[in-house]
């Protein structure tokens, strides 16, 4: 059964591939190649694309991308949430938290995109890769001190920078307002930035400076960014956290789609309702679990239980995470109601979030793709098989404007993944996170081979960096 990613009903046919890209659509049994792959009894559908991904140094140390291949995944976007490993130089200067998510100070070392587009090109990884900017690496590069809005001089240097990485070839922005090193940012320093992307026909996308108490307001200064700098936006993993604000998942819907009636606007989001990112003090709310994920000082505390800790240290939550840092964990901050409603969306697209230098991550590293399949389109009958597929592939090759990707049809690259739809499911878990889904038969990235679950000695690197289009082009 044939998927094609656009959302309409599937259909039994074969599918014909010539080189990179597929050459023809037809009746089922008519078709003869060279090389035939019997798949009957599967789905076969554009692979899927990873829209937020923080696998900017994955792909250059680890290109058999074990995490992604194994969910059917050809294409990563990276460079999300305002960190991105280029354009920065960091000399051997350790990195301000969240950058230490990507990488250590020698990791920082592309001074251009153009540099990290040719390690990634070196790197040979088995899954395509698209760029974008990060705000917070910009103003890393540019400032000294990040706890004040940039100046004018400065805001000139990050637009200078981000138009080179444009023209090297990064699709877009991503900005962290949430994060330290942007907090301080203005809707100010914002807007020419993301005027610069909209000059480029980008996208700019946001893990915005609130997704708890002030969401609406967030949601409101990503808007306005957007008609600003005239800019399309993405809200990246759209979520109500903290326990005040479960149930107003309803709300923040209504104001995306009000906006998205006027301007253009995209929506990610991950199939757990607990988030993951550095663990910082300020964030332990103590009326949600929190598990560590690593911790320079103590790893052996990764994977338990923060209350656990501070019990046995005889100190507050608070206090515990304070002795933990530099550190990571997962937060159980969100109602399953929300998760379900904001993935029901039709505006939604998934995106993993995946962090994956983390000693135990979270299970959405591994798990997003078939959790969506499996658990929500399969076991609980949230959207049909056809509209979680549009989710992860004509919608993000819409949204983020990769060309001929995200649908099965004749001239597309031919980025396909076979998989059972009766079986197809995440094992990964917050206990046992490392672990591959079942049910991914076979990916094709580009033509060729990049995974198959039967042979794992099969696994091509057939993955490309994909450029930005420049305006005008087809
Ligand atoms: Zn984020």
């Amino acid at each position: 059964m044939i998927i094609d990613g656009t959302g309409k009903p599937g259909f039994a046919g074969d599918i014909g591939v010539n080189g990179d890209r597929i050459a023809a659509i037809a009746e089922p049994g008519t078709l003869q190649g060279r090389e035939n792959l019997d798949v009957s009894g599967h789905v076969v559908s554009p692979g899927f694309i990873d829209v937020h991904t923080h696998d900017d140094r994955l792909v250059l140390i680890d290109p058999a991308m074990a995490p992604k291949v194994s969910q059917g995944i050809s294409t990563v976007i990276v460079g999300n949430c305002g960190i991105s490993l280029s354009p920065l130089l960091l000399n051997g200067k350790q990195p301000p938290q969240p950058l230490d998510l990507l990488g250590g100070a020698d990791d920082y070392r592309f001074g251009r995109m153009a540099e990290y587009i040719e390690a990634v090109e070196a790197a040979s990884p088995a899954v395509n890769v698209a760029a974008l900017v990060g705000h917070s690496s910009l103003r890393v590069a540019a400032m000294g001190d990040l706890n004040r809005p940039a100046t004018d001089c400065e805001i000139e240097d990050m637009r200078l920078m981000l138009a080179a990485a444009l023209d090297d070839g990064a699709i877009g922005l991503s900005s962290g307002l949430y994060y330290p090193p942007a907090r301080a940012a203005v809707i100010d320093e914002v807007v020419p930035l993301a005027r610069e992307v909209a000059l480029a026909g980008g996208v700019y996308t946001t893990h915005m400076r609130d997704e708890d108490d002030f969401v609406m307001e967030s949601l409101e200064e990503t808007f306005e960014t957007g008609r600003r700098a005239d800019v399309p936006v993405v809200v990246s993993h759209h979520k109500c956290a903290g326990r005040r604000n479960w149930g107003r998942s309803v709300h923040t819907l209504q104001a995306i789609e009000a906006a998205a009636a006027k301007q253009e606007v995209g929506v990610d989001a991950y199939p757990y309702a607990a988030c993951s990112t550095i663990l910082l003090p300020e964030w332990v709310d103590e009326s949600i679990r929190v598990m560590v994920t690593w911790s320079t000082p103590y790893p052996e505390m990764a994977a338990r239980d923060l209350a656990d800790i501070a019990t046995e240290w005889g100190v507050s939550q608070k206090e515990a995470s304070a002795r933990l840092a530099p550190a990571g964990a997962v937060y159980f901050d969100m109602h399953e109601d929300d998760v379900r409603r904001i993935l029901a969306n039709p505006l939604v697209m998934i995106g993993s979030d995946g962090i994956p230098h983390d000693q135990h991550p979270h299970p959405r590293l591994w798990g997003t793709f078939p959790r969506v399949l499996g658990h929500y389109s399969r076991d609980i009958g949230l959207f049909s098989l056809e509209e979680a597929v549009r989710k992860m592939t004509s919608l993000p090759a819409t949204k983020f404007r990769l060309k001929d990707r995200g649908r099965v049809t004749a001239g597309y690259f031919a980025d396909l993944v076979v998989f059972d739809p009766a079986t197809v499911m995440d094992a990964a878990t917050f206990e046992k996170p490392i672990a591959p889904a079942t049910g991914i038969k076979t990916l094709l990235v580009n033509g060729k081979i990049a995974y198959s679950n039967a042979d794992e000695s099969v696994s091509g690197r057939s993955g490309r960096f994909i450029r930005r289009r420049a305006i005008g082009s087809n």
